[in-house]
C-alpha cells in the first residue's frame, strides 16, 4: 500500500486555534504554487498508488479548474490504483456546485468536511468561517450532488462546550449521510489567537473529568448510532475506515507534495520547506534517516492508537523480532492492569487502557 498526499496551503481566514501551514489571501498564488505540485510530483512519475489525500489548508478554496487541474495531475502522472480512495477536505461556505462538480468528475470518491460542532456559538468562538446550519446544508448537497463517501471532522474540549452542546452536535452528526467521523480534542497550540484569549481567562474549557466524560460519551453515542471506533478518534461505518491514514498509522510508505508535506519511504522521512515562496522556487526537501528504534517508537504508538492494535506477526516480519522481547515488562505489566488485551494475536488497549492512553505509550518509548 502506498498514499499521496497533497497539500493545498490557503485559506479564506485562519481558524484561531490553528497553526497548521496555511496562508490567508495568498490564492492568487494558486496557479503557480500548482505547477510546483506537478514539478514535484514528476520525480514520482509512474509510482503506484492506492489512496491519495488533498488536504490542507482548504482545497475547497481553489477554482474549480484548480481542483480538476490537481486531480488530473495525479491520473497522468502517478499509477491510480483502480479502487482507489481519493480524499479532499473541504470547508463549508467554500464549495459551491462547479466545485463538487470537479472533484466528482476528476475522479475524487471521498469528502471529508471540517464541521467541528454544530453549536454557532462555539463556532464563532474558534473563529470558523461557516455556521453550523451551513455545515449542515453542505453534507446533505454533497450526498445529492454524489458524494457516497463523507468524512465529518468535529471537535470536543471546545470553549465553554457543555454536555449538553455536544450531545446536540452528535444528534445532528450522526442524522447526516456520513459514513465516517473523527472527534479530536481542542489543542491549546502556543502562539495562537486561542492561546492568548485563554491566558487572558476569556474563556474556561472542560477540565480534564469533564473532557474524559464526553470522549467516553462520543465512543458510547457513536456506537450505539452504527460508527465503530477503529482508532482513537476515529469511527466509521463497516467498511468505510479511512484506508489513507491506516497506510500512516502502520508505517507503509507514502509521498507528500507541497509546501511542509513530508514523505516516507520506509527508511527516511523527507520534509518540505513551509515557505510557500521557497517551495515555489524549488527549495531541497529536508532528509530525517530514522533509526531502527524510531520505526519501532512510531509503529507502537500509532499501532497502539488503533483499536485492532498492534499486530505480534507483523511486528516480527518488518522488525526481525519478536515484540515480547523487546516489550515483555510493560506488556506483562499492562495486561495485568486490564490497560492492554492479548487476542492470540493482537496487542491492544482496552477501553480503561485507551483512557490513560498518553501514559501509556510514554512507556513504550
Ligand atoms: S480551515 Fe483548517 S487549515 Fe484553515 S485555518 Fe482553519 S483549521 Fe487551519
Amino acid at each position: 500500500m502506498k498514499g499521496l498526499y497533497i497539500h493545498v496551503p490557503f485559506c479564506r481566514q485562519k481558524c484561531k486555534y490553528c497553526d497548521f501551514v496555511s496562508f490567508v489571501g495568498k490564492e492568487t498564488m494558486a496557479d503557480e504554487y500548482i505547477k510546483a505540485l506537478k514539478r514535484e510530483a514528476e520525480e514520482y512519475r509512474g509510482e503506484k498508488i492506492d489512496t491519495v489525500f488533498i488536504g490542507g489548508g482548504t482545497p475547497s478554496a481553489l477554482t474549480a479548474e484548480q481542483i480538476k487541474e490537481i486531480a488530473r495531475m495525479c491520473f497522468d502522472v502517478f499509477d491510480i490504483a483502480q479502487d482507489c480512495e481519493f480524499t479532499i477536505e473541504a470547508n463549508p461556505g467554500t464549495l459551491d456546485d462547479s466545485k463538487i462538480t470537479a472533484m466528482l468528475d476528476g475522479g475524487i470518491n471521498r469528502i471529508s468536511v471540517g464541521v467541528q460542532s454544530f453549536n454557532d456559538t462555539e463556532l464563532r468562538k474558534i473563529g470558523r468561517i461557516h455556521d453550523a446550519k451551513t455545515a449542515y446544508n453542505t453534507i446533505w448537497h454533497l450526498k445529492k450532488m454524489g458524494f457516497l463517501n463523507i468524512n465529518l471532522d468535529l471537535m470536543t474540549a471546545l470553549p465553554n462546550q457543555t454536555m449538553e452542546s455536544l450531545k446536540n452536535t452528535l444528534e445532528t452528526a450522526v442524522s447526516l449521510p456520513v459514513s465516517h467521523i473523527s472527534a479530536y480534542s481542542l489543542i491549546i497550540e502556543d502562539g495562537t489567537p486561542l492561546e492568548r484569549e485563554y491566558s487572558r481567562g476569556q474563556f474556561v474549557l472542560p477540565d480534564e473529568d469533564e473532557d474524559r466524560e464526553m470522549y467516553a460519551y462520543t465512543v458510547d453515542f457513536l456506537k450505539k448510532n452504527g460508527f465503530l471506533q477503529y482508532e482513537i478518534s476515529n469511527f466509521a461505518r463497516s467498511g468505510c475506515e479511512c484506508r489513507h491514514n491506516i497506510i500512516y498509522w502502520t508505517g507503509e510508505p507514502y509521498i507528500g507534495l507541497g509546501t511542509a508535506a513530508h514523505s516516507y519511504n520506509g527508511d527516511a522521512r523527507y520534509y518540505n520547506t513551509s515557505d510557500i515562496n521557497e517551495y515555489i522556487n524549488g527549495a531541497e526537501r529536508a532528509l530525517t534517516p530514522l533509526t531502527r528504534e524510531d520505526k519501532i517508537s512510531e509503529f507502537i504508538i500509532t499501532g497502539l492508537r488503533m483499536n485492532r492494535g498492534i499486530s505480534e506477526k507483523m511486528f516480527r516480519e518488518r522488525f526481525g523480532i519478536d515484540i515480547k522481547s523487546l516489550y515483555g515488562k510493560e506488556i506483562e505489566k499492562f495486561i495485568g492492569l486490564d490497560l492492554m488485551r492479548y487476542d492470540g494475536e493482537n496487542y491492544s488497549l482496552t477501553e480503561k487502557g485507551i483512557d490513560v492512553s498518553n501514559s501509556i505509550l510514554c512507556e513504550f518509548v
